[in-house]
C-alpha cells in the first residue's frame, strides 16, 4: 500500500500553528514512507472565505518546505483539487443516499428550525433536527422538489444501534446513533457541507491516513455512517491534539493564535518552526530538543502521536530559533538577515550590500534568537550620526568629571588616526595601552568610546565592531561625541 496523506485546509483564515503542525506530521509520515503528499483546498464554506486564504497557505507551506506532489497548482490524477470545483461529485454521491433511502431532501425554513431550537432550549432538550421531513411520503417529496422548493439534503441516520470508529492514536471510538442528528449533506445552495465532501474526496484521492486536528472527533461518527452507507472503507485516521497556551487555555491572538507568517516576518526560521512544531504532541525520546528536518524523516512514527493537549511554549520556540541561528553558515545567515535590514533602514541610511552583512554576521551571529533582533544591534552601522545626550554619554562614571571624558574621546581620535592600519587587534592594543596611560578602567573607557561611536551601551564587541565601520566614520562619530561634551 502506497501512503497517502492529504493537508486539506480552508481559506477561511490564516494558516495557523496548529493547521501548520496537522500539514507537517502529514508530510512527514508521507515523506517518510515514499508516500504521497496531497493539498486540498476545501473550499465549500463560501461565506467563510477570506480574502487571500488559499494564497497565505501556500506561501506558509513554501517558506516551511512542505512540498506537495498533487495539488491545486500542481495537478495530479485526481485534479481538481480544489472542492468548489468538485460539485458533481458531491452531487452524484449525495444521490445515490438519496436513492438508496440513506438520505432525504429536507424543505425546513431556517425560521422553522430556529424555532425548533429555542423550543428544545426552553425544555431543556438536546439541540437537533426533529425528522420532519424524514417521514415525507414520497409524493409530496417528488411535487415539492419539482416545485422548485429550497431544501437541503439531510443523512438519515441509523435510529438505533451504534457506531464505532478507529483512530489510531485514540483507539476505537463508539457513539450511539441515537444521539446524532441527521446532519445536512447538501446545502440549499447546493454545495456540499465538510462531512460528505471530506468522504467523497478522502475515498476519490485515496487517502490512506487522514490527520486532522481534534476539532473533528465529534465529526468523526458521521463520516463513518457515511462510509458505510457508501460502501467505503475508512481511511487510517489520526486526530491530533489541540495546542494550549502555557496556561492550558485555548491560545490567543496575543500568544500563538497568528499566522505562520507572522512568526516569519518575526524572524524566526523555518528550519526552528519545524523543529518546534514536530515537538508539540510527538517526541523522539524524553530529552531531544533540537533535531533537524532529516532526522524528524527518519524517526517520525504516527504511533508516536500524542493524544493529550501539546503546550506552546514560545520561550522554547525563541532559543530553539537562536541555536538555529548560530548553527547556520555565516554567508547563508548574512542572505537571511539583509532583507531584515533593508524593511528597517531609514531612507536616508547607506544600504547595506550582501558583502558587507557577511562581515557583520560574526559579530552578532552569537547574540541574536531571531533575525529581527539584528536592527538593534547594527542600527549604527548604516546610520550617518548617532543621536547622543551628554548625561548618556558620560553615564555615571564621567558625570561629574566632564574633562576626563573630553580628554579620552580626544586622545582616543587622536591615537586611532594614527594606526598604521584598521583591524580589531590593531585597535584594541592601541585603546588598551591608551587606556592604561589615561589611568582608566577599561571598563570605563571601553564604554565611553562604544557609547560615543555606536550610541548604545550594548553592542557587539567593540573593536571587531570599529573595524567594520571603518576607521573614517569612527573618527567623526569620536569628533562629534566631543562636540556633544565641549
Ligand atoms: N478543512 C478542514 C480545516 O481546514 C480540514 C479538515 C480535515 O482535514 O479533514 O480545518
Amino acid at each position: 500500500m502506497t501512503v497517502r496523506t492529504r493537508y486539506a485546509p480552508s481559506p477561511t483564515g490564516a494558516p495557523q500553528l496548529g493547521n501548520i503542525r496537522t500539514a507537517l506530521f502529514g508530510w512527514l509520515f508521507a515523506r517518510g514512507s515514499d508516500g504521497t503528499f496531497i493539498l486540498r483546498i476545501e473550499d465549500t464554506d463560501q461565506a467563510r472565505a477570506v480574502e487571500g486564504g488559499i494564497q497565505q497557505q501556500y506561501e506558509a507551506l513554501r517558506w516551511l518546505g512542505l512540498n506537495w506532489d498533487e495539488g491545486p497548482d500542481v495537478g495530479g490524477p485526481h485534479a481538481p483539487y480544489v472542492q468548489s470545483q468538485r460539485l458533481d461529485l458531491y452531487r452524484q454521491a449525495a444521490e445515490r443516499l438519496v436513492a438508496e433511502g440513506n438520505a432525504y431532501p429536507c424543505f425546513c425554513t431556517v425560521q422553522r428550525l430556529d424555532d425548533l431550537r429555542k423550543q428544545q432550549v426552553a425544555a431543556k432538550q438536546p439541540p437537533g433536527y426533529d425528522r420532519l421531513c424524514r417521514g415525507l411520503s414520497a409524493e409530496e417529496r417528488e411535487r415539492r422538489l419539482s416545485a422548485g422548493e429550497s431544501h437541503v439534503i439531510r443523512f438519515a441516520v441509523p435510529l438505533s444501534g451504534e457506531v464505532t470508529f478507529h483512530d489510531l492514536i485514540r483507539g476505537d471510538v463508539t457513539v450511539q446513533n441515537g444521539t446524532l442528528d441527521d446532519f445536512v449533506i447538501i446545502k440549499s445552495d447546493g454545495y456540499p457541507t465538510y462531512h460528505l465532501a471530506v468522504v467523497v474526496d478522502d475515498h476519490a484521492m485515496e487517502i490512506t491516513h487522514v490527520l486532522r486536528g481534534e476539532e473533528w472527533l465529534p465529526s468523526a461518527p458521521r463520516h463513518q455512517l457515511l462510509h458505510k452507507a457508501l460502501g467505503i472503507e475508512p481511511p487510517v485516521f489520526v486526530h491530533m491534539s489541540v495546542i494550549l497556551g502555557p496556561d492550558r487555555k485555548k491560545l490567543s491572538k496575543r500568544l500563538g493564535a497568528t499566522s505562520v507568517l507572522e512568526y516569519r516576518d518575526a524572524g524566526y526560521l523555518p528550519e526552528a518552526i519545524i523543529n518546534f512544531l514536530a515537538l508539540i504532541g510527538w517526541s523522539l525520546d524524553d530529552k531531544t530538543e533540537i533535531i533537524n528536518r532529516q532526522q524528524l524523516l527518519e524517526n517520525f512514527r504516527l504511533e508516536d502521536i500524542s493524544p493529550s493537549p501539546g503546550i506552546l511554549d514560545s520561550e522554547k520556540l525563541r532559543w530553539m530559533n537562536g541555536e538555529y541561528i548560530r548553527a547556520l553558515p555565516e554567508d547563508d545567515l548574512a542572505e537571511r538577515i539583509l532583507p531584515f535590514l533593508l524593511e528597517e533602514l531609514p531612507e536616508t541610511a547607506r544600504k547595506p550590500d550582501l558583502e558587507f552583512v557577511k562581515r557583520i554576521v560574526p559579530l552578532i551571529q552569537t547574540r541574536i534568537e531571531v533575525l529581527t533582533d539584528v536592527w538593534n544591534l547594527t542600527a549604527f552601522f548604516f546610520t550617518e550620526d548617532v543621536f547622543l545626550a551628554p548625561g548618556d554619554l558620560l553615564g555615571k562614571r564621567f558625570q561629574d568629571d566632564q574633562a576626563a571624558a573630553l580628554m579620552a574621546l580626544q586622545t582616543a581620535e587622536r591615537k586611532l588616526a594614527e594606526l598604521d592600519s584598521w583591524t580589531a587587534t590593531v585597535i584594541e592594543e592601541a585603546l588598551r595601552a591608551l587606556g592604561d596611560e589615561l589611568g582608566l578602567k577599561p571598563r570605563d573607557f571601553f564604554g565611553l568610546i562604544r557609547m560615543g561611536v555606536t550610541g548604545s551601551a550594548v553592542s557587539p564587541p567593540l573593536f571587531e565592531s570599529l573595524e567594520v565601520l571603518g576607521r573614517e566614520p569612527t573618527l567623526e562619530r569620536l569628533a562629534s561625541a566631543r562636540e556633544v561634551l565641549s
